[in-house]
């Protein structure tokens, strides 16, 4: 096991600072504090995580700051879950266009994931080789957290009142009908393993390949229609921050959402994320790669407050904050999935074009158009708008984002369609 944190280190003497550097500073005071801590044991050694806590959205501008959380449960070799940690992120961040502020940038993250996935999983098959990964990626700015996964590796929320909600969904064929029903329509047969005498055993896979999961990153010789496109979802913490608990399905396996997050309340994060893994090892065993993050995201007013034990003056300020809270809810006009939390976006379509959006192709100032998924630009005439139908004269000037001819391939591939 092995536990890290993170920690604001300042300079004993500070020199001189820059104004706009004390500015910057001011800003990012204003974010919540993020504490982590990370445990994991191993048996097969196919787990891999990812701890960003420096990222910017904006090159050199720290009060830009955000923080990036990964699981990746490999499958079949490591491979995959390297190249996909090693690269995912940056694929994401460079499907978001420049220039745009924190709002624009927060609203954009949602394709930019979709993309950042698919780009990975096409140049990773490029490489040919066969393992696979899941991967839950996790982006924490400020109070809103984005989450994408496929496979597997669950993130749950923990927030005020305990009130315990899953960010992520299984994508395991044993378990999920639609997705079941999407791969059979693209080619793929789901069955159970035939042992001799025909009796058939353990979960529902789908062959050619048997893997047990509808989406991955990788696992080129298991068809095309496991598909890399992740689910997404956003939400907006209350004022009360929240806790994040991001693991591999040996935690899952294990512990339902309400266990893992009962096993660590009131508990420092650092020593949380070894206290959910004691919890399954303790009722299954070490049974599979078993990891686990925790990540607590406490907003300024919360600094000083420890969970326990409660003085009179907490109980009293834990009721002025309950107040501002319970305002906070009540002028919200979203939609929202429980207390505390306002959703902001979510999506879980295996269909590449309507995640893209319907934004008109975008050209560069040399007349070439940008692929939406891999950023490569291209003449027009080399791709068609991903939503482009039958050639009419009287086409719209607009049909959607365009992608290059080797992301319309894997398009063409996911939808079940030969393509030569
Ligand atoms: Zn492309």
């Amino acid at each position: 096991m092995n536990a890290s944190s993170s920690s604001e280190i300042m300079p004993m003497r500070p020199p001189l600072v820059p104004l706009a550097t004390l500015i910057g500073r001011e800003r990012r005071n204003d974010k919540p504090l993020i504490k982590y801590g990370q445990a994991a044991l191993a048996k097969k050694g196919e787990d891999y995580f990812l701890i960003k806590t420096d990222c910017v959205r904006i090159p050199e501008n720290p009060s830009s700051v955000f923080s990036v959380f990964a699981i990746f449960d490999g499958h079949n070799g490591v491979s995959a879950a390297i190249y996909t940690k090693e690269n995912l992120l940056s694929h994401v961040m460079s499907a978001i266009p420049e220039g745009i502020d924190r709002e624009e940038w927060l609203q954009a993250l949602p394709r930019a994931l979709v993309a950042g996935f698919v780009k990975t999983d096409i140049e990773f098959q490029r490489k040919g080789e066969t393992s696979g990964t899941t991967a839950t990626f996790v982006v924490i700015d400020g109070l809103t957290v984005t989450v994408a996964s496929v496979g597997d590796s669950r993130c749950i929320l923990d927030v005020q009142g305990g009130v315990v909600s899953l960010l992520t969904v299984d994508h395991r064929l044993e378990e999920n009908v639609e997705e079941r029903e999407r791969v059979t329509a693209s080619g793929g047969e789901v069955g159970r393993l035939n042992v001799y005498g025909g009796t058939e055993v353990g979960p529902l896979r789908c062959w050619p390949g048997g893997l047990c999961l509808s989406r991955s990153i990788g696992d080129m010789d298991v068809g095309e229609f496991i598909v890399p496109i992740p689910h997404v979802k956003q939400v907006k913490l209350s004022n009360s921050g929240g806790r994040l608990i991001i693991a591999s399905d040996g935690i899952w396996d294990a512990l339902s959402s309400e266990m893992a997050a009962k096993a660590c309340r009131g508990v420092r994060a650092e020593l949380a994320a070894k206290l959910v893994v004691k919890e399954a090892l303790r009722s299954r065993g070490l049974k599979d790669d078993t990891t686990c993050l925790v990540v607590d995201i406490i907003p300024p007013l919360h600094f000083r407050i420890p969970p326990t034990p409660r003085t009179k003056q907490n109980k009293f300020r834990s009721l002025i904050l309950a107040k501002r809270f319970h305002n906070l809810i009540n002028k919200s006009t979203n939609k929202r999935s429980s207390i505390g939390v306002v959703e902001l976006f979510e999506e879980g379509s295996a269909v590449l074009v309507e995640r893209l959006g319907k934004d008109c192709p975008s050209k560069t100032n040399s007349g070439l158009l940008r692929c939406a998924v891999c950023q490569v630009d291209q003449p027009p005439t080399d791709g068609l708008p991903v939503n482009s139908g039958p050639l009419s004269p009287s086409s719209k000037p607009c049909e959607g984002p365009f992608l290059c001819t080797n992301c319309q391939r894997k398009k063409d591939a996911m939808e079940g369609k030969r393509s030569t």
